[in-house]
């Protein structure tokens, strides 16, 4: 069963890996957590045992589930459609065994019809699998189970002229600052040298990112954090990720702004409150906050290169960055 995502660039979601733990800032608010243990409490099996709830918070129990009911879902919809990988656990998580990935791998390559988005917070292991030699053999063997199943409509490419490493399939790691960008871009640069199409979700944008040395990507994706507890990002680390693109043609997708809009620029009696929620310079500094009644905001914020955050919902921020929808995404092959 194919589920749809309100994800905007992606038409279906696929879990057929549940459950994970944290291994990054940007984990600190993971809505799959929340929805995990919600999804759990509605009587969902799947669920059972991966996340607790924490008022408003989920927290991972550290189990992760390897669901086979959902792992034949793409080859069940013959429509050509972007699927991703996957939006309630990690898939390059540890206790997702390489036997598993190859199956996963093998769906992939029956679904010809099909773009697959496969992303991860731990590209490494997904390095240390694609970048294997023996990758590619395994993933063929194990396509021959599916590829004698009803469910086999577009032929099986396995062992064809260049049908390794996948062309409808693209890798990609999550960089929310310089930190977990530096720590990620090695293994991303790897499985991009051995020919897979790999690209970069900076969303939640939660520091700047010098984009020097991702030269190989071939798509980036950049947002807001969205959610009760979401963090503000800075309008020029979207900025500066947009550009960066322009300069070196890989396509740019502004995802959102999430929960926090841009307010820098508004006179003040244009602005939504008269205290901003919060104010934060490029660098990720504080410059002044309050709960939009209250507050206090450093008098020489503008000077200091803050931005003006205002907290107004999802909905209300958009998308616009710099009055612009960025829609860049890469080729469907
Ligand atoms: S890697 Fe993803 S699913 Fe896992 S804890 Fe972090 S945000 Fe949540």
């Amino acid at each position: 069963m194919a589920n749809n995502s309100k994800i905007e660039w992606t038409r279906h979601t696929w879990t057929p890996v549940v459950g994970c733990d944290p291994i990054s800032p940007a984990c600190a608010f993971c809505y799959a957590a929340l929805m995990a243990a919600r999804l759990e409490a509605m009587g969902q099996e799947k669920y059972a045992g991966l996340a607790t709830r924490q008022g408003n918070r989920g927290k991972w129990t550290g189990k992760v589930t390897l669901w086979e009911p959902e792992l034949l879902a793409p080859l069940k919809v013959r429509k050509p459609a972007a699927w991703f990988l996957t939006s309630m656990g990690d898939v390059g998580h540890e206790a997702v065994p390489f036997s598993f990935l190859d199956r996963l791998f093998a769906v992939m390559t029956l679904c010809q019809q099909h773009t697959f988005y496969v992303l991860t917070k731990r590209p490494e292991r997904l390095a240390g699998y694609l970048t294997d030699f023996q990758a590619g053999i395994r993933v063929c063997r194990a396509t021959i189970p599916f590829a004698t199943t009803e469910v086999l409509r577009f032929g099986n490419p396995a062992g064809t002229d260049g049908w390794w490493p996948l062309p409808n399939v693209l890798i990609g790691c999550t960089t929310e600052d310089q930190t977990r960008a530096d720590e990620r871009r090695p293994a991303t640069a790897s499985i991009a040298a051995d020919g897979w199409r790999t690209f970069v979700s900076y969303e939640p944008a939660l520091g700047p990112v010098d984009w020097a040395g991702w030269e190989f990507l071939s798509w980036l994706i950049s947002g807001g954090e969205s959610g009760q507890h979401a963090r503000p990002s800075h309008p020029d680390w979207h900025r500066t990720a947009r550009d960066w693109c322009a300069a070196n043609g890989v396509p740019y997708l502004f995802k959102q702004w999430g929960e926090w809009h841009d307010e820098t620029d508004r006179a003040p009696h244009e602005r939504s409150r008269r205290v901003a929620d919060k104010v934060i310079n490029a660098s990720g500094e504080i410059l002044g906050g309050g709960d939009g009644h209250t507050g206090y905001v450093e008098l020489d914020w503008r000077e200091r290169g803050g931005a003006w955050m205002a907290r107004g919902g999802k909905k209300a921020a958009g998308r616009l960055l710099d009055g612009v929808e960025h829609n860049g995404k890469p080729e469907v092959r």
